[in-house]
């Protein structure tokens, strides 16, 4: 049997079973074990069950009984009712969930206390409004008929596949509205950060949530994640992840016409016009890059500030970014944690020599940070005399890692911004208003912010242009993306 132990932190953590939780029960996996690691201790927090194929099946098949069983039958008013419950019991342990959120992953306490757990929280809520909302329409028809009218249906289980930069987050994301629309899930969480998806299996389950609406299966994504996109009795595919695997993940989908949608990686543009407030311009390009250690999706990585204040901007960040030491995760003023693996690090700092190389100069750090002597800390980075077409303007580095690229004026950057395979966020900074909403309306992503970044909201869709992805989360356009649409005729 697979038991979780805590580490020496106290007061010790309250670690979920670290097995499949499968129909409502917790079960071995027989995809043998793997450890799931503290990155800021490199300490074992416990080993977890892995599932393999047969058991990715097991999961949709007790997704499938849930369907055809007593959540099934819940009528939209009683999902929506029981959604909320499970947010206030939620909300109610925020404690315990950011604790092992920041142990799992090695965010800064103060993100997964005041930013992952209550956005998880927000988003059951926000999807719990919406459960008795979404409805069909009549529509008046020519021929032998006196109408015709849709039906807005569950499409049947959802395969929800998250990656390791906001577990719970990413996780909800998918599970609030795919329950509220009356799906049943199976969720794969990433291999990293398994642990908060199966405490909130656990406290879904003891507030009542029925067996086998929500199936939490942890493994490997080429064999259980892999598994469920070839299922053919799973309907829809949410993924969050990388573009790389979110290729593939489209080819093995083709195959069965899975429903999918993809949120994948970015290198945002954050653009600073000379005649922004330039305080309001450094704070925002730093919380963009450096909040979550860059391990961001939508990260402001690429800042474009034009010439004439580059100089000063330049100087401003650095002296911002010099005070933003990375410490213990768990410490209450800590705001730089740790990244999240050992390979996360290799491959971030991998790039920071890329850019030497390509012949960017370190304005500020560009090393590993000792911090106990222990964990995948490094120095946060910001990377000069950038140009577009380097590797590391191009590619995603997914690290505390800010490159800076000067530019001329507004046509220039809007080229250069959009000169990108992705176009997930963006970020623009001007006193012009005119200018602002021209520049928005140009650029290529899912996402613009003006005078502010890195902000989201449940009621609004959050995904991306070119390959970044398509399909939206959040707000009611993700409401879409869980449910048919059917259109019944009806006869004279
Ligand atoms: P990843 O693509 O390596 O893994 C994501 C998930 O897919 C994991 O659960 C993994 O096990 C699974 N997986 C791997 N191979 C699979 C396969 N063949 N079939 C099915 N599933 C498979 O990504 P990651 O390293 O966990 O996360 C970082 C990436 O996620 C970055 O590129 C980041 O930009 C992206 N991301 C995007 C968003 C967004 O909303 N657009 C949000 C967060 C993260």
């Amino acid at each position: 049997m697979t038991t979780a132990t805590t580490t020496d932190v106290e007061p010790a953590l309250q670690l979920p079973p670290a097995k499949l939780f499968i129909g409502g029960e917790w079960v071995d996996g027989s995809g043998g074990t793997f450890a799931s690691e503290n990155p800021a201790t490199e300490e074992t927090l416990c080993e977890v069950a892995a599932a393999s194929a047969a058991d990715a099946d097991a999961a949709v098949a007790a997704a499938h009984q849930a369907l055809d069983g007593e959540w099934g039958k819940t009528s939209p008013r009683d999902r929506g009712k029981l959604l909320w419950k499970i947010a206030d019991a939620l909300e109610a342990r925020t404690e315990e969930f950011a604790r092992i959120e920041t142990s799992d992953n090695g965010k800064p306490i103060f993100e997964s206390r005041y930013v992952d757990v209550p956005a998880a929280v927000d988003a059951l809520r926000y999807f719990a409004g919406w459960a008795d909302k979404v409805h069909g329409d009549t529509f008046s028809v020519a021929g032998p008929f006196s109408m015709a009218y849709t039906l807005r249906e569950p499409m049947g289980v959802v395969a929800a596949i998250t990656p390791w930069n906001f577990p719970i987050i990413q996780a909800m994301w998918k599970i609030a509205p795919a329950l509220a629309c009356g799906n049943a899930v199976v969720l794969k969480p990433a291999s990293n950060t398994p642990l908060t998806a199966l405490k909130f299996a656990e406290l879904a389950s003891e507030t009542g949530l029925p067996p086998g609406a929500l199936n939490v299966v942890p493994g490997s994504g080429s064999q259980v994640g892999r598994r469920l996109v070839e299922h053919p009795d799973v309907a829809k595919i949410s993924f969050t992840g990388s573009t790389e695997v979110g290729k593939g993940l489209m080819k093995d989908a083709a195959e069965t016409i899975k429903r999918v949608t993809l949120e994948l990686g970015g290198k945002s543009p954050n653009i600073v016009f000379a005649d922004a407030d330039l305080d309001a311009a450094v704070k925002g390009a730093y919380n963009g890059i450096f909040y979550g250690k860059g391990e961001v999706c939508a990260a402001g990585s690429r800042l474009f500030v034009e010439k004439r204040v580059h100089d000063e901007m330049l100087e401003k960040l650095v002296e911002r970014t010099a005070r933003l030491v990375p410490g213990d995760p768990q410490h209450p003023k800590t705001k730089l944690g740790a990244l999240v693996s050992s390979e996360q690090r290799e491959s971030v700092l991998g790039y920071v020599e890329i850019g030497k190389q390509e012949g960017a100069e370190v304005a500020h750090g560009g090393v590993a940070a000792d911090v106990n002597g222990k964990g995948y800390f490094m120095q946060p980075t910001i990377l000069t005399g950038v140009d577009n077409q380097m590797k590391v303007a191009q590619e995603e580095i997914f690290g505390p890692v800010l490159v800076t690229i000067p530019f001329e004026e507004p046509g220039e950057v809007v080229e250069l911004a959009n000169n990108s395979i992705f176009g997930l966020a963006a970020g623009v900074w001007t006193r012009d208003i005119g200018k602002a909403h021209a520049v928005a309306a140009k650029l290529k992503a899912g996402t613009v912010w003006i005078n502010q970044y890195n902000w989201y909201d449940s009621g609004a869709p959050f995904g991306g242009y070119k390959q970044s992805g398509f399909g939206r989360e959040l707000g009611s356009a993700a409401l879409d993306y869980y449910t048919e649409t059917k259109t019944v005729w009806v006869g004279k």
